[in-house]
């Protein structure tokens, strides 16, 4: 049994053929990166028009690799939620038409559901739930407790940006590239995690909620001081660059790593999921490992390239299938989530 798994809620247009089993028959991912490197973040309208162009042709190359034939699928699968609505609709519109076409079950994922679920992916047999699931990624920060794939209990999130988000940003002012958070940690590798005493919002008011705004804020404070917005025209040092890096990526690490550890203390769970383009973070990763061989949890983390999105991740779908969770072909899109649903 295969099914079809599409990807394309941000600026990734994926698709792969994935076995009951979890095993990738094939796949295809097209990046944007360098479509949106100019703007220092996702332009929702560039990355519509780009799914629309690529979402045939990476469909088509993953079936090819799997030398699977459409009418020989299980399902199609495809994430209607959360995300760009522009990018989701190019994704479910896909689906919603093969479905059709080879009379095809169809499958709607929520995307962060399936970010943690690439945990999952990552081992062999053991079964990762019940578990505490950490999202960072570029749109989301938030706690869940995990009780199975599809049954998600909300228990905190990020009160205003992402701590992807906040690595992009901090990019952009530094002139790094897009997307930052690679950047920002290569930089930060260099660099002294205390030459500058950055805020670690909310990390003992007791609550699972994040906010890095004002993090952001004071970085670029750090960089301009305060009322200029002028960064291109800035002339840092190298050793300056790196010093900001690697105590921003302190900062935010720190508090992921506080209440995180806290949920799980709370919560009476040994295992952690982190997923999310941000749990790709060397320093993230180490300090997690750390704080769980103190406080003696597991740490469940997927190899960098199923961190960010791809479809493989879709393979969550077999879970909904199980259960006879299946969308009809008025599927429509949710573009932004409350409390991570
Ligand atoms: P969402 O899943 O919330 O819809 P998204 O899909 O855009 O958002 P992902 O693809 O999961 O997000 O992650 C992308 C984010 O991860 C970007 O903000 C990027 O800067 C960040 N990121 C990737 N690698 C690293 C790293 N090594 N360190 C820090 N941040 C990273
Ligand atoms: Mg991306
Ligand atoms: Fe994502």
């Amino acid at each position: 049994d295969v099914l079809l798994a599409i990807e394309s809620t941000c600026d990734e247009t994926a698709a792969a053929v994935v076995s009951r089993g979890g095993r990738v028959l094939g796949e295809c991912i097209a990046t944007q990166e360098k479509l949106h490197e100019r703007f220092g973040g996702v332009v929702p309208e560039i990355a519509a028009r780009a799914h629309l162009e690529r979402i045939l042709p990476v469909i088509d190359t993953a079936l090819t690799q799997a030398g699977i034939r459409g009418r020989d699928l299980h399902a199609i699968a495809v994430a209607d939620r959360p995300g760009l609505a522009g990018s989701l609709l190019v994704g479910v519109v896909a689906a919603k038409s093969l479905a059709l076409a080879w009379q095809k079950p169809l499958v709607a994922i929520n995307h962060l559901h399936a970010h943690l679920y690439a945990c999952q992916l990552s081992q062999s047999d053991a079964n990762v739930y019940p578990a505490v699931g950490l999202i960072v990624s570029g749109g989301h920060t938030t706690l869940y407790l995990c009780h199975d794939p599809v049954d998600l209990e909300y228990l905190g999130g990020t009160i205003d940006d992402a701590a992807g988000e906040a690595f992009d940003k901090v990019a952009a002012m530094l002139s790094l590239g897009f997307p930052g958070g690679v950047e920002v940690a290569r930089w930060a590798a260099r660099g002294n995690d205390r030459a500058f005493a950055f805020p670690r919002s909310k990390q003992h008011d007791g609550s699972d909620d994040f906010s890095f705004s004002g993090l952001k804020t004071a970085v670029r404070y750090a960089i301009v001081g305060p009322g200029r917005q002028d960064f291109a025209t800035l002339e840092l040092s190298d050793q300056t660059k790196a010093d900001v890096c690697a105590s921003f990526e302190a900062a935010v690490v720190d508090v992921l790593v506080a209440k995180t550890r806290k949920a799980i203390n709370r919560c009476g769970v040994r295992r952690l999921l982190v997923g999310g383009g941000v749990a790709a973070n060397q320093r993230l990763r180490r300090d997690l490992a750390t704080a769980a061989e103190q406080d003696d949890f597991e740490v469940v983390i997927a190899p960098p390239e199923l961190c960010t999105d791809n479809a493989v991740m879709g393979a969550i779908a077999w879970k909904q299938i199980d259960r006879d969770d299946f969308a009809t072909l008025d599927l429509d899109i949710t573009p932004g989530l409350q409390r991570g649903f």
